[in-house]
């Protein structure tokens, strides 16, 4: 079931999220709504808070960026992936900047630097413990997802400036002036 995505200004983006206690069919159902909302709104990821829940989970699926010419793609784990109560143990010193967006935030995108590689550890849909070394696309989107659970969106990692010459339009967002070709929940002050 496609679940409508919260959208920048509503409260839900900016709450703390709750460790995942257990398997229960609740949270298979929630994963099965979030894969089918990222794939109806054309996403690589989405994470609980944009569906307005406070688990600590997300989904990725990078499958349609597997490229059998691009050796890098060919070593991702298998599509899509789960990741509950991850965490992201080890960063690169290395940072590299690469244009990101978002679905909470329609129509913009924005270069933002981050470590390039990464380890985490992080539970799969079946609640085995798994741990990846991510680099290049895995490696941002599962930041980005990450910095969700934390309340934390992409546009907060922007320069300063940047940000102020989107102030008009992040202003118009926080107050419902949105629009996207996927289900929107518009809750906002
Ligand atoms: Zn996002």
């Amino acid at each position: 079931m496609i679940l409508p995505v919260h959208t920048y200004g509503d409260a839900i983006l900016r709450e703390e999220t709750k460790e995942v206690g257990g398997d229960s069919p609740e949270l298979q159902e929630l994963i099965n709504n979030m894969m089918d909302t990222m794939h109806g709104a054309a996403g690589i990821g989405l994470a609980a808070p944009q569906v307005g829940r406070t688990e600590r989970l997300f989904v990725v699926d990078l499958g349609p960026l597997v490229d059998e010419e691009d050796p890098e793609t060919l070593e991702w784990p298998e599509q899509p992936m789960v990741f509950i109560n991850p965490e992201i143990t080890e960063e690169s010193d290395d940072e590299i900047e690469f244009e990101e967006g978002c679905l909470s935030i329609p129509d913009l995108r924005e270069y933002v630097a981050r470590p390039e590689a990464i380890k985490v550890v992080y539970l799969d849909r079946t609640l085995r413990r798994q741990e990846i070394v991510a680099g290049d696309m895995l490696a941002r989107v599962i930041q980005h997802e990450y910095d969700h659970l934390d309340g934390v969106l992409f546009i907060d990692r922007i320069s300063a400036f940047r940000r102020r010459l989107l102030r008009r339009r992040l202003k118009d967002m926080s107050e419902g002036l949105v629009e996207a070709d996927y289900p929107l929940a518009i809750d906002v002050a």
